[in-house]
């Protein structure tokens, strides 16, 4: 049982010992739990009967918003009508519907689509898919990846290798070998309080070259960034340094990967960000927004080359030694075609852009408030980011985040002193005018 005192919103006879929470100060959350029990349209209602504002769209996947009756009857019909079926030497229907289905909204070119259940294993297949690539190709050498600093990919062992957030790899120990990270593109000295893509800095993409040269091309498979780095707070690509990264790896025979775990299906006001910046990968992870959260899957799209260079020798071959127990889940597969539909319908592929300006100019209203260093946004993303107290980094987000929650009824997130926000695209104005308005008082009132 809870050793805690039993804070006022968790039921009373409920033990909060035993569910070791993810990514999350445990001790301190059970001090003061905040549980959410149901949610609609843009909130949540916690266990105290509060309606709480969702500014984050969960945790960046629900993106039509929540309750979606057309996904909860899909997924309830499905699970009526087939549970389960494996995609190994077999397959159903939905698996192979949603794959096309979702090629009509991928960047050119990337029409094959891998399966997974969340968005590390998309970035961890991805990877394999890139060394897989090569070797089938007769180039086995290029076994390197680079990564980004400050970028976050997931927590397998690949994910946390290329990725570049000290915090989720320094308790681990050993990694991938062979990576390399790019400088980040965060620069709050030339770009503080940029509205959109921040003007400075496309020339750190010519960091790739200095790696190449240091390793030579033929060592390496595959280069990966989030074209906007959700999870380090809202960092976004300076103009023209996602194509210069994209010419630079064609250059070289380097596989570009992006994952747009948070980026894709509608955030940045296209399906995908790839869209938005003209910029085409060779491989894109994604996941969270796919079913828009309400069942976890996640998909990799690949390139038609790279897929059919991995199609080869006699047909009875595996081609790919790879693949999940639940990749194209039916159900999963189910929900995401009913979330499709509503995207599709409503038009929410393309609302953030419709919204960008006024979420631009709401956000950017805090600019002048204590403490606050930096705004950034894009899309229906934004960020707050603010000074961090003396010898306590994190401590100033994190009271934020618990402030706007218990005092302003808002979610959004912190990571250390950043305050990072991505409502669902089914947001109203009214909606971005209590957010932004919640979050200001709280920044006023903590010092
Ligand atoms: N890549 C990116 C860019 C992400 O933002 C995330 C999750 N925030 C992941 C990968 C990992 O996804 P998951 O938590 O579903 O494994």
């Amino acid at each position: 049982m809870n050793s805690l005192p039993h804070p006022a919103s968790a039921p009373s006879n409920q033990s909060l010992d035993e569910f070791w929470m993810p990514f999350t100060a445990n001790r301190q959350y059970k001090a003061r739990p905040r549980l959410l029990e149901s949610a609609e349209g843009m909130y949540y209602t916690d266990a105290e009967g509060r309606q709480v504002l969702d500014g984050t769209s969960g945790l960046w996947c629900c993106n039509a918003g929540h309750g979606r009756k057309e996904i909860s009857e899909a997924v309830a019909r499905q699970i009526n009508k087939m549970d389960f079926a494996p995609t190994f030497q077999m397959g159903h229907p939905l698996a192979f519907e949603l794959a096309e289905r979702l090629t009509d909204i991928t960047p050119e070119g990337l029409d094959r689509v891998f399966f997974t259940n969340s968005g590390s294993e998309s970035v961890d297949t991805a990877l394999k898919i890139a060394l897989a690539y090569h070797r089938a190709r007769g180039q086995g050498t290029r076994t390197r990846f680079i990564g980004r600093e400050l970028g976050y990919h997931g927590v397998g062992f690949g994910g946390i290798s290329v990725g570049g957030m000290v915090n989720n790899r320094k308790a681990f120990g050993a990694q991938l070998p062979g990576v390399d990270h790019l400088p980040h593109t965060l620069d709050l000295e030339r770009n503080a309080f940029t509205r959109g893509l921040p003007k400075h800095g496309a020339e750190l993409a010519d960091h790739l070259e200095k790696i190449v040269t240091l390793h030579g091309a033929e060592n390496i498979a595959a280069v990966i960034v989030e074209p906007m780095s959700g999870s380090a707070g809202v960092i976004l690509p300076p103009q023209g340094y996602l194509k210069r990264l994209r010419e630079i790896a064609s250059k070289h025979g380097i596989l570009l990967i992006f994952d747009e775990v948070i980026t894709g299906y509608g955030r940045m006001g296209e399906p995908f960000a790839a869209q938005r910046w003209d910029v085409t990968p060779d491989i894109m992870t994604t996941a969270k927004g796919l079913t828009n959260g309400a069942i976890p899957m996640g998909a990799v799209f690949v390139n038609r080359d790279i897929h059919d260079a991995l199609m080869h020798g006699p047909d009875h071959v595996i081609e790919f030694f790879h693949g999940y127990t639940y990749s194209g889940h039916p159900v999963a597969a189910a929900a995401a075609l009913a979330t499709l539909d509503i995207y599709q319908r409503d038009g929410l592929l393309t609302r953030a852009r419709e919204l960008e300006v006024y979420w631009q100019e709401a956000l950017h209203s805090l600019q002048g408030l204590p403490n606050v260093i930096d705004i950034r946004n894009a899309g229906l993303v934004g960020a707050v980011h603010l000074a961090s107290r003396d010898g306590a980094p994190g401590t100033r987000g994190y009271d934020v985040f618990e402030s706007c929650y218990w005092e302003g009824d808002v979610m959004v997130r912190c990571t250390g002193d950043i305050i990072a926000m991505s409502p669902p695209l089914i947001t109203e104005k009214t909606h971005i005018d209590q957010l932004v308005e919640a979050l200001g008082k709280v920044i006023k009132r903590t010092q």
